[in-house]
């Protein structure tokens, strides 16, 4: 069976301040012990995240570059989050494919020197409203997971995450369906284009507007295997989503 997944994305949220309540909160919580979580902290503060909080939690970055060291100012390798005791990276995220305009390759190359450099990686992957409004959404995301297979060999310390563009920060969370048709859909295709056991091995997750009150139903699609959070990471009921399942 596939271990549950939960990622907190803090994005570019916090202080030092804030930061600190938040583990706090997090290292006095009964946590679901079958669970596997990671959160993700703005970098400025994965140092102060690693040492307050608890073991047993990981920290991950929210962004890579894919290259080990040199004149990139700025950026932060592999080797630098490993050596920092940072064990996952975010890469793919629907915020810097738009803003910062990330394209596929880029996205499959940081995935490659992610994974080179000893990091799991938390790929992210969805469609816009307007693909989804022509029904692209399976193109859009096997297309951006086909990239990485061009890179990628070894998919064992890859997460998935469906992020559907229009769920994230909308309040708009997709319904069970939506989600569990995209998740099996993505899993069809690992076991066409990458085979059966990673097919059947591989944690995909769900991310756009999860929160305590929809994150029980979520859990409980077959091929729903966690989730990425965003907004309600910063606050108490991540503990909830964490224990979704209990
Ligand atoms: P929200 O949970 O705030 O919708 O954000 C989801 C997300 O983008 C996580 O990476």
């Amino acid at each position: 069976a596939r271990q549950f997944f939960v990622g907190g994305n803090f994005k570019m949220n916090g202080s030092v301040d804030t930061i600190k309540k938040i583990i706090g909160n997090l290292n006095n919580a009964k946590l679901d012990p079958s669970t596997e979580v990671v959160i993700a902290p703005p970098a400025l503060y994965l140092l102060l995240a690693r040492s307050e909080l608890r073991s047993g939690v990981e920290v991950a970055a929210q962004n890579v570059f894919d290259k080990p060291q040199g004149a990139f100012t700025g950026e932060i390798s592999a080797d630098q989050l490993k050596d920092s005791n940072i064990t996952w990276a975010l890469i793919g995220h629907s915020e810097r494919r738009t803003i910062l305009r990330e394209d596929d390759a880029f996205v499959a190359s940081k995935t490659k020197a992610a994974l080179d450099g000893g990091i799991g990686v938390i790929l992210c992957c969805g469609e816009s409203l307007e693909q989804r409004e022509a029904g692209k959404t399976i193109d859009v995301v096997t297309s951006q997971l086909a990239a990485v297979k061009a890179k990628v060999s070894d998919w064992s310390k890859i997460v998935i995450a469906y992020e559907p563009i229009w769920a994230i920060g909308t309040g708009k969370v997709a319904t069970t369906e939506q989600a569990q048709e995209v998740h099996a859909a993505i899993r069809a295709w690992l076991k066409k284009e990458i085979g059966e056991k990673v097919a059947e091995d591989t944690r995909i997750i769900y991310g756009g507007s999860v929160s305590d009150k929809n994150c029980g139903d979520l859990s409980k699609q077959p091929d729903i295997d966690g989730f990425l959070v965003g907004g309600a990471s910063l606050k108490p009921a991540f503990v909830d989503i964490i224990n979704s399942r209990l």
